[in-house]
């Protein structure tokens, strides 16, 4: 595969477009707002003038790792695609329409993955006309840091295409796993009641953010605290991540979300990324 079309310039297409530039595979990444597209642009440049400075590339490969990505606002440039991926917004309808879209564009043999938190890969394969070329391909932000990447075939996925991906996902130097096609997959679906649990031990007062974060990192191993994570996620993703899974698993209870975060997406307090989430960043 050597050309990846990918829809959605936000945090998420950005960094997978990165990923496959920086192993030499030519991208066309698409975005609806012209505006994203320019800032995914924009934030490369500032990426690889630091990766420059600190001498992990040279000016002239950071310039052909650049020149490797195209940033079209037209699909007609995915013709040419050996695989989709899509990393728009977490919407199932919004997904289809988009697949479905692409695959009126593409060629019959393009694969087209998508990089859904929590959606079932079924679902969005059920729009297409040829289901068993549609997989997961689940990248973890930032992608291009975060080595491990989930690859979920669909029941209607062809025997084989998994194999073929987690290939190719090993050749741009990830750590890819397989897993079945059920709400939040492995790392999503371990990592709710993590979330779910350290907002319930704040709501019933046993310990302040700062303390359960202190606790988690110093003493649990863990990088960040639940809630410096999810400030970092960002609560419009890590909400309608919540509240998908719990639909998903039928409303059980060891799923549910919670008030305080559903109130702090509702005021558009996402976290870092607004400068307000559980802590203040202003
Ligand atoms: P984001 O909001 O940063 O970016 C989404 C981008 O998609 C925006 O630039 C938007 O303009 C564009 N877009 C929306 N609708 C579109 C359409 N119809 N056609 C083309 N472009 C469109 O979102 P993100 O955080 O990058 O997440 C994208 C996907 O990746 C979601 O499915 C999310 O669940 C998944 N994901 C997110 C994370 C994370 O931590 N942020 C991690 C893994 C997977």
């Amino acid at each position: 595969m050597k050309k990846i079309g990918i829809i959605g310039g936000g945090a998420m297409g950005s960094g997978i477009a990165q990923v496959f530039a920086q192993k030499g595979h030519s991208v066309a990444l698409y975005d609806t707002n012209q505006e994203a597209l320019y800032r995914s642009k924009q934030n490369l440049a500032k990426t690889f003038e630091k990766l420059v400075a600190k001498e992990k590339y040279t000016e002239d490969q950071a310039q052909e790792i650049q020149q490797n990505i195209e940033y079209v606002s037209d699909l007609a440039a995915f013709a040419e695609v050996d695989l989709m991926i899509e990393a728009i917004v977490e919407n199932l309808e919004i997904k289809q329409a988009v697949f479905k879209q692409v695959e009126e564009i593409v060629s019959d043999t393009c694969i087209l993955a998508s990089n859904t938190s929590s959606l079932s890969i079924a679902s969005i394969a059920s729009a297409c006309t040829k289901p068993e070329r549609v997989i997961g391909i689940h990248f973890f932000n930032p992608a291009p840091l975060m080595a491990l990447v989930e690859i979920i075939p669909a029941v209607q996925t062809q025997e084989g295409l998994a194999e073929e991906i987690k290939t190719l996902i090993q050749s741009v130097g990830k750590l890819p796993v397989i897993t079945k096609d059920t709400p939040g997959f492995i790392v999503n679906r371990v990592a709710r009641p993590f979330y779910g649990e350290a907002i319930r031990i704040l709501e019933e007062g046993v310990a302040d953010t700062e303390t359960i974060d202190f606790a988690m990192t110093s003493l649990g191993g863990f990088r960040m605290g639940p809630f410096e994570l999810m400030d970092f996620i960002g609560h419009d993703v890590n909400y309608r991540v919540t509240e998908s899974v719990f639909e998903a698993f039928f409303y059980d209870p060891r799923f549910k979300p919670s008030f305080s975060q559903k109130r702090l997406f509702e005021a558009g307090y996402y976290g870092r990324k607004s400068g307000r989430g559980f802590y203040n960043y202003a």
